[in-house]
C-alpha cells in the first residue's frame, strides 16, 4: 500500500540547500546540490547576493546548471551590504548579531512563498537558525558538515573537556600534553591540535560558545550528512553516531560528483569551476614543462591570511629547498603596512622567477592532479585536505584557524601522509620538511598517500561505501518528503 501511494507522487522532492556564505563551504554545497540533481530532484540553491554575483562573474556555473530542468539558484542577503570587504576576521565577529537575523528572516521568507513547497531543507552545520525556522514551518531538516568529521567531534567535546579540566591551556603550559577527554582521540590529540579558540584562557570566550552551541544544535536535526569516507574517518563517525542515529558520509564530494558525473553525462567534473575568484590558469602551462613529481603546490585557501615575515620566512624556505615551488598568493592576504604586502610579492615574484611561479589564485584541484606536483604546503582547509588525499599528494600541513589544527594531526599521525609544522614558520623548518616530503622520503610519502587515495577513490566508485550511503540519503529524503507530503 505505502509503495503504491509512494510511486503515485507526482513530482520530485524538492530540497533547498543553504551554504553557510564562504569559499570552502559554497563549493562543498554545490557539489553536494548536485549530486541530488542527479538524482532527479528538484533543487534550490540559496546563495548571499554577494557570492553569487562573484560565483556567475568567474565561472561557467550558470550554464552547467541549465542542464537540470529542476535546478534553480535563489539569493538572499547575508546581512551585510554589498561593498563590506568581507576580510578579516569578519564572519565570526558578525555572525551572530548582524548576518543571522537577517538570513534568518529571508530564509523563512523564501519557504514560506516556495512553489512547489520545499519538502526537505539541507543546511550548513553551521546555520543552527534553520533549525528553528524549518520546526516553525514544519519541513524537515538535515545538517552538512562541510568541516572535518574529527574537528566537528572535538567541537562537540569541548563542554566534556572544560569539565574534566583539560581546558583551560594555562599559559606556561606543555603544549604537547595530551588531551585525553576526547572519545576516539585520546592517543594523539595534544592542546596544540585543539582549535584555536581553545588557546585563550577564557572558558566563557564567545567564539568558543558559538561553535560548541551550533554544533550541538545541529546533531538535533533529521540526520547529519559529512563530507568523508568510512575509510578515512571510520572510528569518529562511529563516536559521533552515538549522538545522531542518521549520519550520512558520502565524501570526499568532487570524487563522488566525478563518478556521477562521469556515469551520468560521459564527462569529467574537472570542467566545472566554482570558485569565487578568478583563476589564473597560466600556472599549468608552466607545470607542463615541469619533470614529474618535482614541484610543491603551496597554497593556504580562501580565508588565512600572513604577515609579511611571514611570507618571506616561507619563500626563503622554498627558495632554499631541492625544488621548485608554484605559490599562491591572494590580493589582500598579505598583512603589512599600506601597499607593502603586494610589493613584497612582486619583488618575490621577480626574484624567483627561475625556481617558482606565483599566482592570485590557482586551478587547484587541476593543480594538485597534475603529475609535476608532488607535495601540497597546505593550511589543511578540509577541502584541501580531501582534494590533495584524493589527488594521493603527500601534505606540509602549516594549519592557522577553524578545523585546522585537527586536521593537520590527522593527516600527520594517523594517516601519516604528511608532515605538521604547525606553530612555527621559520625558514630551516619549512626547507627541511619540503626536502623531506620532495626529496629524502618522498617515496615514503607517496606510497602512503597513493594507498589512501586508492583506498578513498574506491568509496565514492559503485559499490564503495559513500556511493552506497549517498543511494541512502536519497532514498531517504524521498521517504522524508513523501510522509511531509501524506501528513
Ligand atoms: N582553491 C582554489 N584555488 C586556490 C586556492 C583554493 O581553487 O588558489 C579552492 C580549493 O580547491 C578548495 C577551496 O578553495 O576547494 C578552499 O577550501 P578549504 O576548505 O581548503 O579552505 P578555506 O578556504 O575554507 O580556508
Amino acid at each position: 500500500m505505502e509503495e503504491q501511494d509512494r510511486s503515485s507522487q507526482s513530482r520530485p522532492p524538492h530540497v533547498l540547500i543553504f551554504p553557510l556564505p564562504l569559499q570552502g563551504h559554497i563549493n562543498t554545497t554545490i557539489n553536494l546540490a548536485e549530486l541530488l540533481a542527479i538524482a532527479g530532484f528538484k533543487l534550490t540553491f540559496l546563495n548571499s547576493h554577494h557570492n553569487h554575483k562573484r560565483l556567475v562573474k568567474f565561472n561557467n556555473i550558470a550554464a552547467h546548471f541549465e542542464r537540470y530542468p529542476g535546478f534553480e539558484f535563489k539569493t538572499i542577503t547575508d546581512g551585510l551590504p554589498l561593498d563590506h570587504p568581507r576580510s578579516g576576521n569578519w564572519f565570526l565577529d558578525m555572525f551572530e548579531d548582524t548576518m543571522e537575523p537577517k538570513m534568518k528572516q529571508s530564509l523563512r521568507e523564501v519557504l514560506v512563498n516556495s512553489s512547489p513547497p520545499v519538502d526537505c531543507i539541507i543546511a550548513d552545520w553551521f546555520l543552527g537558525f534553520a533549525l528553528d525556522v524549518a520546526k516553525e514551518v514544519g519541513i524537515p531538516i538535515i545538517f552538512f558538515c562541510t568541516s572535518s568529521p574529527c574537528c566537528f567531534w572535538v567541537y562537540y567535546s569541548i563542554p566534556d573537556i572544560i569539565q574534566a579540566g583539560e581546558l583551560p591551556i594555562n599559559g606556561s603550559e606543555d603544549m604537547d600534553r595530551l588531551i585525553t577527554t576526547v572519545p576516539g582521540m585520546e592517543t594523539y590529540l595534544r592542546c596544540r591540535d585543539l582549535p584555536t579558540f581553545c588557546r585563550k584562557l577564557d572558558i566563557e570566550d564567545s567564539i568558543m560558545k558559538l561553535i560548541v552551541k551550533q554544533t550541538r544544535k545541529s546533531l538535533q536535526a533529521d540526520a547529519l550528512i559529512l563530507n568523508t569516507a568510512e575509510e578515512l574517518d571510520g572510528p569518529i563517525l562511529s563516536q559521533i553516531r552515538t549522538k545522531c542515529s542518521r549520519v550520512y558520509a558520502v565524501g570526499p564530494l568532487h570524487a563522488q560528483l566525478n563518478t556521477r558525473l562521469n556515469a551520468k553525462h560521459g564527462e569529467s567534473y574537472d570542467h566545472i569551476s566554482n570558485t569565487l575568484w578568478e583563476v589564473d590558469k597560466s600556472c599549468i602551462f608552466w607545470l607542463n614543462k615541469q619533470p614529474n613529481r618535482s614541484v610543491i603546490y603551496v597554497s593556504f585557501g580562501s580565508i588565512a591570511s600572513m604577515s609579511r615575515e611571514q611570507l618571506v620566512e616561507l619563500w626563503y624556505g622554498l627558495l632554499n629547498s631541492k625544488t621548485k615551488f608554484l605559490l599562491v598568493v591572494r590580493p589582500n592576504s598579505v598583512i603589512g603596512k599600506d601597499g607593502e604586502g603586494e610589493d613584497v610579492v612582486m619583488e618575490l615574484m621577480e626574484k624567483s622567477k627561475d625556481r617558482g611561479y606565483i599566482v592570485n589564485w590557482a586551478p587547484q584541484e587541476a593543480v594538485l592532479n597534475h603529475p609535476a606536483i608532488g607535495g601540497f604546503f597546505t593550511h589543511n582547509g578540509w577541502n584541501s585536505t580531501l582534494e590533495s588525499v584524493v589527488a594521493g599528494v603527500p601534505m606540509i600541513c602549516w594549519p592557522q584557524f577553524a578545523d585546522q589544527h585537527v586536521n593537520s594531526r590527522v593527516v600527520s599521525v594517523v594517516w601519516k601522509i604528511g608532515l605538521d609544522m604547525k606553530d612555527v614558520c621559520d625558514s630551516k623548518i619549512v626547507e627541511k620538511m619540503v626536502n623531506d616530503v620532495m626529496v629524502d622520503r618522498k617515496e615514503e610519502f607517496a606510497k602512503s598517500a597513493s594507498e589512501m587515495a586508492k583506498v578513498t577513490n574506491q568509496s565514492v566508485n559503485v559499490g564503495g561505501s559513500s556511493y552506497s550511503n549517498l543511494d541512502c540519503l536519497v532514498e531517504d529524503i524521498r521517504i522524508m518528503s513523501w510522509k511531509k507530503l501524506t501528513k
